[in-house]
């Protein structure tokens, strides 16, 4: 998606060679303009796929799939991180799950009032890396007996092993910038590699 590779581009920052800021238009900051693109862009990706609910993380995987189930016209459900007094702990489906920034284990809860058995979920998040977040919105999914309709990524690191860990699954992924490599301060978007190794062929 041009849009978001450009916003990436000007507005993100290379913390490191593994972490991308971008916190001016998505992870602080919300650029709606550009998270109704985005939403519309996985609308139309899984169109064909008969979704019939959304599934994030808080906090940053809410403004884009929000937009999304906006598109879809379906309901958007969050998991929580941290347990709230409003959530009944024994009605809950739950997945312990590895945050690549904090470096640190949380349990994520979704309640059972909002999934069921016959829903076709769609897990949104905002960055894929090694897959631990977006596989326990899978295993959340599953125990619900719902199916996993696919996983649409804002920004996937394509130098990570999420996509192999959940292609390995049989998900449909959708990414809407993949990203080859951070070194050296420098953006680089899986096509621009490719195209390199074809231009020095
Ligand atoms: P994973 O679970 O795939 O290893 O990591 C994905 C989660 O970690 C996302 O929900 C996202 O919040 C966070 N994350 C992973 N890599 C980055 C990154 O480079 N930048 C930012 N801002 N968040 C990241």
């Amino acid at each position: 998606m041009e849009l978001l590779k450009e916003a990436i581009r000007k507005r993100g920052s290379v913390l490191s060679s593994g972490v991308l800021k971008v916190d001016q238009f998505l992870n602080h900051q919300v650029d709606t303009n550009l998270m109704s693109a985005i939403g519309e862009e996985f609308a139309r990706l899984f169109a064909d796929e008969q979704v019939t609910k959304v599934v994030t993380i808080e906090s940053s995987g809410i403004a884009p799939s929000f937009m999304c189930a906006h598109s879809l016209q379906v309901p958007l459900i969050f998991a929580r991180k941290k347990k709230s007094v409003t959530m009944d702990k024994e009605n809950v489906y739950s997945s312990r799950v590895y945050s690549f920034t904090k470096k640190e284990y949380s349990e994520v809860t979704v309640s059972k009032d909002w999934l069921c058995a016959g829903d076709r979920v769609l897990i949104i998040d905002d960055f894929l890396a090694n897959g631990q977040a977006a596989t326990g919105l899978t295993q959340i999914v599953e125990e619900a007996g719902a199916a996993v309709a696919g996983i649409g990524i804002v920004i996937e690191k394509s130098f990570q092993d999420g996509r192999a860990l959940l292609e390995g699954k049989g998900y449909r992924i959708e990414s809407l910038a993949r990203i080859s490599s951070l070194e050296g301060n420098k953006v680089q978007f899986v096509e621009e590699s490719a195209q390199f190794a074809y231009n020095k062929s």
